[in-house]
């Protein structure tokens, strides 16, 4: 799989990539991550890639010439599956659309900047927007990233232990149940009797009934029909 992410930000970038999972998934050749400099893009002297907005108002626009030009060429070199922008008005992330995600071989993600981008990318080349949550960052770059971490890890042999992904909170509409580890007993404060019991059977049955019950209590809305995509 190969995702592109366009930004006006590169450096932002830099470290999300490469630690943990994101890393080794790379090194195993699982993934392939290119980070493309929108400010390549440009013949401007001083490299922007902004202008004021037509109508007048606050704030800058990402100009439609280099984004574009970009988007272009990348095309010219790959065909892709989907190409998202980042927003806060669009489709709103969730693990679903990571799993549907994760089985694409070739994504690009625009990642906006100032007020956004020039409304006419998003009419004629983006295929689909994203929004990571009801609240405005202030580029897409963590939204990229974020979206990015949550497919790569979902792509089989990213995780050594598969089960590790599939059992992660939402993979099923539930969340996922609390988790142990030693000391058994710290200053008093006791790991559930039944996870040192040995008993496989009874352990898996308690986890599943811990995950209805946090559902439950915390996230109703994920098991009524229809209310999570
Ligand atoms: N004027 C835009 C609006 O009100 O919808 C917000 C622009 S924001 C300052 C700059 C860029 O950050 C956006 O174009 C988008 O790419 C990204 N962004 C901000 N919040 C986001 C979110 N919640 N989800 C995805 N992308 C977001």
């Amino acid at each position: 799989m190969r995702i592109d992410i366009i930004t006006v930000l590169p450096e932002l970038l830099e470290s999300p990539f490469n630690h943990s999972i994101v890393k080794r998934a790379k090194e195993k050749g699982l993934v392939e991550i290119n980070i493309i400099n929108l400010r390549d893009f440009t013949t401007d002297k001083y490299k922007s890639v902004d202008d004021y907005a037509f109508g007048g108002g606050a704030g800058m626009v990402m100009m439609i010439e280099p984004v574009y030009k970009a988007i272009e060429k990348l095309k010219s070199e790959r065909e892709y599956d989907e190409i998202i922008y980042t927003s806060p008005d669009g489709e709103k992330f969730n693990q679903k659309i990571a799993n549907q995600l994760s089985l694409k071989n070739n994504i690009l993600i625009l990642a906006g900047h100032y007020k956004g981008v020039d409304q006419r990318i998003r009419d004629h080349l983006i295929t689909r927007e994203i929004s990571i949550g009801d609240y405005v960052l202030s580029g897409g770059e963590l939204p990229a990233a974020a979206i990015t971490d949550a497919i790569v890890r979902l792509i089989p042999g990213a995780i050594s232990d598969e089960q590790s992904a599939l059992s992660d909170s939402f993979q099923d509409d539930l969340l996922a149940p609390p988790v142990y580890t030693r000391p058994a007993d710290f200053n008093g404060w006791k790991v559930p009797h039944i996870l040192l019991s040995g008993h496989a059977a009874e352990i898996e049955n308690w986890r599943h009934e811990q995950s209805l019950e946090r559902t439950e209590r915390l996230r109703p809305d994920l098991t009524r029909e229809g209310e999570n995509g």
